[in-house]
């Protein structure tokens, strides 16, 4: 029987463990490793910040969704990786593979901004369950107590969505309030423009984000780096300064230190079509944690968005070429990375579709309509139904 190791229990790693299983059976020993025994649906983040949903309403416990499945867990952080005796490291032992697949999110590198984050900082973050439930604190604080807001990503984001989505949603729920007069909320990022998104633009999304942020009075700050950021202020390297009574600021990615050593010097490792390790043949990396060049220099470093669509495609690929080389079998081919994403706009939404990924494209699209808010809302309920019952083959 093979023994094949998944390190990660979210988008990516779930996925893989479920098709694995699913595709070798009783062949294949399949252990989940994860530093978190919750998946959470985290396109829902927004929500729970802006007290729309709680976490229960969007998180499932890991173990409960893998043991019906007979997919061994362990919750546990992996310390580190050995490829050359093919070992997995944790605090409590070692876990031998005959296959490795890693699927472990980035590192949120808070550290590399002075000031940055909620924990040794002062700004707020999204992007986990726990800096969501934080941030919602901070959004209620602000509510009792306005004032400025700043929301966006700090440089070498790869992911700028969730803080698009949070402008429009706190604008909306201002309005509704008839508070939008005292909080003036501005959009800071590294992208060099408007609606670039780390991927060069989809459609007309400058002129969308452009036209929709001026409707709404948000205004923007683009192409910057953050200095460092004390009370009350952010502190851009050009010298100019943003005052904020609450600021969601995404940190820069990194791959994690555990895989780092894999992977280039940002910690992203490099695969080849088919999600395999380019040096390690016997490890599949899937998700956020593979490196993908961006389209174009920026003059800040903005990094390529590896979005949930994509790595549950990833992993599904990634799965299907170690069952095929199990079985003797000619692997699947992977096809092509495309995009499609429903962005939250608070009154409405707007549907973003790329494909490819990376421009040039023989698809390209951004466009409003509240039927993709209620298409969001369906997507997270079925989301949440697929992993729940193990149903990683579902598109
Ligand atoms: C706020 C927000 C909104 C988003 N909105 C959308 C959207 O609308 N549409 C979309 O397609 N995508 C969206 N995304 C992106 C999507 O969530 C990611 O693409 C997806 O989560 C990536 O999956 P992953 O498995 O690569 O990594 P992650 O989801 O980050 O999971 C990493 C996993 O690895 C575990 N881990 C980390 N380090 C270790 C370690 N050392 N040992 C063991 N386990 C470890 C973590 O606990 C976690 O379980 C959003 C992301 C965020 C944060």
């Amino acid at each position: 029987m093979k023994r094949i190791v998944v390190l990660g229990g979210s988008f990516g790693g779930l996925t893989a463990a479920f098709e694995l299983k699913r595709l070798l059976g009783k062949d294949a020993a399949i252990t989940v490793i994860s530093d978190d025994d919750r998946f959470t649906f985290l396109p829902s983040l927004p929500w729970l910040v802006m007290g729309h949903r709680r976490p229960q309403d969007i998180s499932l416990r890991t173990p409960d969704i893998l043991k019906p499945k007979g997919i061994d867990f362990l919750h546990e952080a992996a310390i580190r990786v050995e490829p050359e005796s093919s070992k997995v490291f944790t605090a409590s032992g070692e876990l031998p593979y005959d296959y490795l697949v890693i699927s472990t999110g980035p590192y949120l590198a808070f550290d590399e901004i002075p000031g940055l984050g909620p924990e040794k900082g002062h700004t707020s973050c999204t992007f986990t369950l726990d800096h969501a439930v934080g941030t919602h604190a901070a959004w209620k604080k602000l509510l009792e107590d306005p004032g400025p807001v700043v929301v966006g990503s700090a440089q070498g984001v790869s992911c700028f969505g969730p803080s698009y989505e949070l402008a429009y949603e706190m604008d909306t729920e201002l309005r509704r309030r008839d508070m939008r007069h005292k909080v003036p909320i501005t959009y800071l990022s590294s992208e060099p423009y408007l609606g670039h998104m780390g991927v060069g633009g989809l459609g007309n999304s400058k002129r969308f984000f452009e036209d929709t942020f001026a409707e709404r009075e948000i205004k923007s700050v683009i192409s910057q780096a953050i200095e460092e950021i004390v009370p009350g202020e952010i502190r851009l390297k050009g010298g100019a300064k943003l005052p904020f009574k609450f600021a969601m600021i995404a940190p820069p990615f990194k791959g994690v230190p555990a895989v780092a050593p894999l992977g280039n010097p940002r910690g992203f490792i490099p695969v080849d079509k088919q999600y395999r390790h380019t040096r390690h043949k016997n490890i599949f990396v899937v998700g956020v944690a593979i490196a993908i060049a961006p389209p174009e220099p920026t003059t800040v470093p903005t990094g390529v968005p590896k979005t949930g669509f994509m790595t549950v495609k990833m992993a599904k690929t990634a799965a299907a070429v170690i069952a095929a080389e199990l079985k003797n079998q000619t692997p699947p081919s992977s096809g092509e990375l495309n995009v499609v994403c429903i962005m939250d706009m608070g009154s409405t939404a707007a549907l973003m579709q790329a494909d490819p990924v990376l421009p040039p494209r023989r698809k390209s699209v951004t466009k409003k309509g509240l039927q993709y808010k209620l298409l969001k809302i369906a997507f997270e309920r079925y989301f949440l139904y697929k992993m729940k019952h193990g149903l990683g083959n579902l598109p």
